[in-house]
């Protein structure tokens, strides 16, 4: 399948690429990417602290 890769993910410095229309990760409001894992883990971790 073809990617198009778009740049890092500015938590994790993985790869984050377009899947044939499908962005891999979130832009966020200043420009900066995150991969959707970063993105839930803030998400969830901000929701549900771990004991
Ligand atoms: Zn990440």
């Amino acid at each position: 399948m073809e990617k198009e890769y778009l740049g890092i993910c500015s938590s994790c410095g993985e790869g984050i690429y377009c899947h044939g229309g499908f962005l891999g990760g979130v832009l966020e409001d200043d420009g900066k990417m995150i991969c959707f894992s970063c993105f839930e883990e803030e998400n969830t971790g901000y929701h549900s602290k771990k004991q």
